[in-house]
């Protein structure tokens, strides 16, 4: 179990799209990164990366290889997902549901398919971030609980909801690593957070009846329970 110690583990979705950027940038910030490809993997991360690509192909490669409920689960597990681009489209209401919001895809239209701005993101300091967009979606639609970080032309490129941290443009495209910091930060809480839930449920589940013990073993994203529940998750640290 990750409690703190140790580098923070970070998988970046390689079912399709530019997943080599983010993993060296992440690895630069001393996680230690793998690319996902297989259900399984995704037990023992802190977060997830889904990047940038083709958010159709993505998705379908995703229900394809049982991918799109084991995010899920990462997800109801409350460790946090950064979606860039595509990534942001797969995250939305419409897509896996992860987040309160609803994308609009190729927002900014044929003439602007691909441009830089710096942008001001809220977290990251009053120094812009230069923003790279291809072919990038923007946030149409979004409940009340999400918060805006940044903004293009009245239109959310850069949305918070819980521990969904997504993107419209692609932060591993330029040397700033502040977006991925933010994201790690983030990664590093809710360890925190649900190591702290963990000893409280596993307190629970020892002091019980075996149904506690039951909903924990239930819920395999979830860190906690008695280490045979979770042995799997626990990978020794
Ligand atoms: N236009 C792509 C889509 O709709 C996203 C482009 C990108 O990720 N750079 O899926």
């Amino acid at each position: 179990m990750t409690s703190g110690e140790g580098p923070l583990r970070i998988g970046v979705l390689a079912v399709q799209g530019d997943f080599e950027a983010h993993r060296r940038m992440l690895e630069a910030l001393g996680a230690r990164v793998s690319e996902v490809r297989a259900p399984e993997q995704l037990e023992v991360l802190d977060g997830l990366v889904v990047p940038g690509g083709e958010s159709t192909t993505i998705g379908m490669g995703m229900e394809r290889d049982g991918l799109d409920s084991a995010v899920r689960t990462h997800a109801e597990a409350g460790r946090p997902i950064l979606g860039c681009c595509a990534g942001m489209i797969v995250c939305d209401r419409s897509h896996l549901g992860l987040a309160d919001y609803d994308c609009r895809r190729n927002a900014f239209g044929r003439q602007l398919q691909s441009f830089e701005q710096d942008l001001r993101v809220v977290g990251l300091g009053d120094e812009p971030l230069r923003a790279v967009f291809i072919r990038a979606p923007w946030v149409e639609e979004h409940g009340a609980d999400v918060e805006v970080l940044a903004e293009v032309e009245g239109h959310p490129v850069a949305v918070r909801d819980g521990g969904v941290l997504a993107v419209a443009f692609h932060p591993e495209l330029t040397d700033d690593s502040r977006l991925h910091a933010l994201f790690m930060a983030m990664c590093t809480t809710s360890t925190r957070t649900s190591s702290d839930t963990a000893r409280t449920s596993s307190d629970t589940a020892r002091t019980s009846s075996d149904t506690s013990r039951t909903s924990s073993a239930a819920r395999p994203g979830v860190r906690g329970g008695d280490a045979g529940d979770v042995g799997t998750l626990d990978d020794g640290r």
